[in-house]
């Protein structure tokens, strides 16, 4: 056989026992096919999608050849290939697993289960078997053998009994299952139906039209009206597909499929964009602006207080990309809790913008990514999957509040987007601008080391001040014979603020009623019998809910452990702290923000908006209520455990608790008037609690590094946490000391320290048990490289995880 095209196919099934390309014949018809594409191709018994990442000249013995195109262009150009190569080397995971990042539903191609007759099919044998049942059986079997292969759902409208039917012609052999392939997410299209002839002809043709024939002339005089008509107006004006088809045929219209692309984030309210900059904002923009113009890798870290304009920086930035025909990728934490920063860019830029949110559909987000491919659209905001949108001008990337560990994915390929925005950006030759008002220690550190350019806004914007903090010692307040959640100095401050008209935020950073129930007899703590992690009382519904598996129980009237009566609701939850606030304060209105009331879509900014808008005195909640948002007539911040982070046995217990501080306490006094600010605490000596206190991030950072330098953690080091999982306590134990075994002696490599096995914090999840080995290194990629040839990560059992950021 002769040489001929083929292409390397990386299979997109994502699973990392096959992480090689496999070679395919590339058929004459499909010889536009270059790297990047997409295509369908037989594998094994199946047909897959795969991704075109090399061709060849080579023997085509034995090679099947791609099936179909799944696009008529290229999915991947050269730096979205080479980012994902370097993403399934950094985070151990298969090409496949790196490149479905990239397409929308991480499959361009869905697999329906359907149904066709036999070529054997032995209808005489049939009509036997058929004879005794109904009628219907056999007219169904008549159309699965000319329309086959049918879907199920095709199927169910032919029959309100069809499960038993197709038990039976299976059972027998009339039918057998066939895999039938959709392609996804094509864009959505919309029929447009013009006139096809002079306005003329149409004008006699309607005159001449028998005077029953009300349809077609409505048609006629609306296409004389307004030129073209969509299929939502021909249902509007009562006309059937049939009239159009008949006019159609005689030639007096053209009727068209014209592709639509959804909005779905309009109507979201606009915002005033085009304000005078701060000095501090020209200053930083001084620096930011001859980067994006060079058009070579950059990176910047813009520390900047609370109410410093961060986002109009950002906007000035895109706005610069944009004049050099570049593109924009905005990663914010949770688009949820984002909804200002989306307007204010909406603002800004209109239609060059599309928003990426977890609740889009495959095909909206399938559209969003196509207006950014075609350059209908320049710029992309959206939470991290938007980091892996195909924009082929990459000129800037945004990654605003990049100390948020939302942006490490939990689930695999468990990669963080601020390691990932970096990469892609040097394989664009594009700017990284990281934002924050406490950067991690990570990003700092890196920063100081001269890895990003360090901006700093230190003032906000107009100059006004920085909240006023008071510390409450808890402790003092009880030895003071006070038990409330509500401290006196907080008290004080809300009586003040509603007397003014002004709004204030109350921050608990836990949730549910009262977070767990414990015999007072004996210690003993109600825990979900899956997981290995206390039950939470949530009162409404009066039940135990396991936030984990959440599995329900009722609450026992006695003690299991030791029969006791006193059993009792402990903890501090959302819910009380209403109740406390009530008591207190009857008359204000209060609206409470947790994941209880705000599981629906868009739950979030619906309550932020009304408080946001004027119609309640308090916003109480969870982190979410500490966030992003900017409400000018908020003076009032209360923080009821400042400290309940700060006991968790995790290293960045100290960083996370400082960054919930100063981000709450930022919601106060952004606007002319002055903010104040309660944090209630039981360890007011904290360096954490003091400087969020007193704003001041160095001297968090300089106690914190300290810390991290002494005990070896990053980022002196690189963590990875290897976590074994069984369903069997012993063999999980074996097992993973068996794999410390093996990774000590494997591992050699000078600064490196194995620690553990030991059980996770929750050991047990859904009945999984789970161990955790943890390897600090100094070596990562040297690391990684050994793991990797040791297999590790293709068992089944073993979860790799590279820089984590939960260590329990
Ligand atoms: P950050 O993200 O740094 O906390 P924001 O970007 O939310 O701060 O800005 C804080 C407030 O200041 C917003 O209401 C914003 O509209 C306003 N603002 C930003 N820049 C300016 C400016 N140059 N002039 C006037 N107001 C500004
Ligand atoms: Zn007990
Ligand atoms: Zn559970």
């Amino acid at each position: 056989m002769p040489d001929n095209a083929t292409a390397q196919v990386i299979i997109n099934i994502p699973t990392r026992k096959i992480d090689k390309p496999f070679s395919y014949v590339i058929p004459a018809h499909l010889s536009a096919i270059t790297i990047g594409w997409r295509v369908l191709v037989p594998f094994g018994n199946r047909r897959v999608e795969g991704f075109v990442v090399g061709l060849e000249i080579e023997s085509t013995q034995g090679l099947k050849p791609i099936l179909e195109a799944l696009d008529n262009y290229p999915w991947f150009d050269n730096n979205m290939l080479a980012t994902a190569k370097w993403l399934s080397e950094y985070y151990l995971c298969s090409l496949a697993e790196a490149m479905r990042l990239f397409i929308p539903g991480q499959s361009g191609i869905k697999i329906q289960k359907s149904y066709q007759t036999p070529a054997e099919l032995d209808w005489e044998h049939a009509a036997i078997l058929l004879s005794k049942k109904p009628a219907e059986y056999r007219t169904i079997l008549t159309y699965i053998y000319e329309h086959g292969p049918v879907t199920l759902n095709n199927l169910t409208k032919l029959s309100s009994q069809i499960n038993p039917i197709i038990k039976f012609f299976l059972q027998h052999k009339l039918i057998i299952t066939a895999n039938s392939i959709n392609k996804r997410g094509q864009a959505a299209s919309l029929t447009v139906i013009n006139l096809a002839v002079s306005r003329e002809v149409a004008a006699d043709t309607e005159k001449a039209l028998p005077k029953n024939n009300t349809a077609q002339r409505r048609l006629l005089q609306a296409l004389l009206h307004t030129q073209e008509l969509t299929t939502v107006e021909l249902r509007r004006l009562a006309i059937a597909p049939n009239t159009v088809k008949k006019m159609a045929d005689q030639g007096l219209v053209t009727v068209r499929n014209v592709p639509v692309f959804r909005n779905s984030y309009a109507g979201l309210n606009r915002q005033a964009a085009n304000l005078s900059l701060t000095a501090e904002q020209l200053q930083v923009l001084q620096e930011l602006i001859p980067a994006i113009r060079n058009e070579r890798y950059s990176s910047f870290l813009l520390h900047g207080v609370t109410g410093s304009g961060k986002t109009q920086v950002y906007i000035q930035a895109v706005a610069e990309a944009r004049r050099l025909n570049k593109q924009a990728i905005v990663l914010v934490p949770e688009i949820a809790l984002t909804s200002q920063i989306i307007a204010r860019f909406q603002a800004a830029f209109d239609n060059d913008i599309v928003v990426i949110h977890s609740k889009l559909s495959v095909g909206e987000r399938y559209d969003a990514w196509r207006r950014l491919q075609t350059g209908q659209a320049g710029i992309v905001i959206g939470a991290r999957s938007a980091l892996f949108a195909p924009v082929n001008q990459l000129g800037l990337i945004i990654i605003d509040e990049e100390h948020e560990f939302t942006y490490k994915q939990e689930e695999a390929p468990r990669y963080h987007a601020r390691e990932v925005a970096l990469a892609r950006a040097k394989f664009a030759a594009a700017t990284v601008i990281l934002g924050s008002a406490t950067p991690s220690i990570e990003t700092y550190f890196q920063a100081l080391q001269g890895r990003h350019k360090l901006l700093s806004m230190k003032k906000r914007v107009d100059d006004a001040p920085m909240p006023s903090v008071t510390v409450v010692d808890m402790r003092q307040e009880l030895a003071q014979g006070r038990r409330s959640v509500i401290s006196l100095p907080l008290q004080d401050m809300l009586t003040e603020t509603l007397a003014k008209k002004e709004q204030a935020i109350i921050l608990l950073n836990r949730r549910g009623y009262s977070t767990f129930v414990l015999c007072r007899e004996c210690g003993h703590v109600l825990t979900c019998r899956h997981c290995d992690i206390s039950l939470v009382y949530h009162a409404p519904s009066k039940i135990l809910r396991c936030h984990y598996c959440q599995e329900k129980q009722a609450v026992p009237d006695v003690c299991p452990e030791c029969g006791s009566r006193y059993i009792k609701y402990f903890g501090t939850g959302t819910q009380k702290v209403e109740e406390a606030l009530k008591g207190l304060f009857p008359l204000a209105k209060i609206i409470r923000m947790d994941q209880d009331t705000t599981s629906r879509k868009m739950a979030h900014a619906k309550i932020l908006s009304a408080f946001a808008a004027g119609s309640y005195d308090i916003l109480l909640g969870t982190q979410m209520v500490a966030k992003g948002h900017d409400i000018s007539n908020v003076t009032a911040v209360g923080i009821i455990s400042a400290d309940t982070a700060l006991n968790l046995p995790d290293f960045r217990a100290a960083e996370k608790t400082f960054a919930l501080l100063t981000q709450a306490a930022g919601r106060a006094g952004r606007g002319s008037k002055t903010g104040r600010v309660v944090m209630q605490t039981y360890n007011p000596e904290h360096y954490a609690i003091i400087a969020g206190a007193e704003h001041n991030y160095s001297k968090f950072y300089q106690n914190e590094i300290g810390f991290r330098q002494q005990l070896c953690y990053p980022p002196y080091t690189s963590l990875i946490k290897i976590t074994v999982q069984s369903d069997n306590e012993l063999t999980v134990h074996r097992q993973a000391s068996q794999l410390a075994a093996e990774l000590t002696q494997k591992l050699s490599i000078a600064d490196t320290a194995i620690i553990g096995p030991f059980p996770a914090s929750v050991n047990k999840i859904k009945d999984i048990f789970r161990v955790n080995i943890l390897i600090k290194t100094q070596n990562l990629a040297a690391i990684t490289k050994e793991i990797y040839s040791m297999n590790i990560v293709s068992r089944n059992n073993v979860i790799v995880d590279i820089d984590p950021v939960n260590v329990l």
